[in-house]
């Protein structure tokens, strides 16, 4: 709050009506990623934040959470761990499935990625109902590790630390335009 950088990397990020279907207001973070000094800041804020936290893994959720987790794993010491679609990983996997608007979707862990007692950040680029974070969390959980927070650069402001994912608190940089 308050924080000048915000309001930057706010206005960095393309708004798509109607992609990629009727009535979506898109969150276009590519446009992010060509200002240098916005991505910059966007890493800079999270690695300031979680850098004294004792964070051991940085999970990342396919795809756009592959954009700005690895960066943030690194400047903070930590392991990324992908959490992907179904049948992207090779070895054992755990499975958590997720609510769609019609259907259903499933992210996938290797299960030797993460060891109990490990402190975990959940990192993606936008939350909306929480579902995707929260099959995330449940995937973490399920290994053993302690999911410290979930690091999201866009989210509804009504988003924050709520219950709906199951009580972990949600840090947001900016709300959609
Ligand atoms: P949810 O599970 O409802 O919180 O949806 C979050 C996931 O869907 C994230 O992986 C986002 O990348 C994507 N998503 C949902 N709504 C939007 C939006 N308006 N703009 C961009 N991405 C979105």
């Amino acid at each position: 709050k308050g924080d000048p950088r915000l309001e930057a990397i706010s206005q960095a990020i393309r708004v798509v009506p109607h992609f990629p279907k009727k009535g979506i207001m898109f969150q276009d973070i590519t446009t992010l990623l060509l200002d240098h000094k916005a991505f910059q800041d966007t890493v800079d804020i999270f690695v300031d934040r979680y850098r004294n936290m004792d964070i051991s893994v940085v999970a990342g959720i396919e795809a756009r959470g592959f954009m700005f987790g690895p960066s943030i794993a690194l400047a903070i010491g930590a392991k990324f761990v992908p959490l992907r679609k179904p049948k992207k990983l090779p070895g054992k996997v755990i499975c958590e499935e997720y609510e769609l608007e019609y259907g259903t979707d499933c992210l996938e862990m290797q299960v030797d990625a993460v060891q109990p007692g490990d402190r975990a950040l959940i990192v993606d680029d936008l939350v909306a109902t929480g579902g995707t974070l929260s099959a995330a969390i449940r995937l973490l959980e399920r290994m053993g590790a302690q999911v410290v927070e979930c690091g999201c650069v866009v989210g509804l402001p009504e988003v924050k630390g709520q219950c709906r994912l199951n009580g972990k608190p949600v840090y947001i940089l900016v709300e959609p335009r």
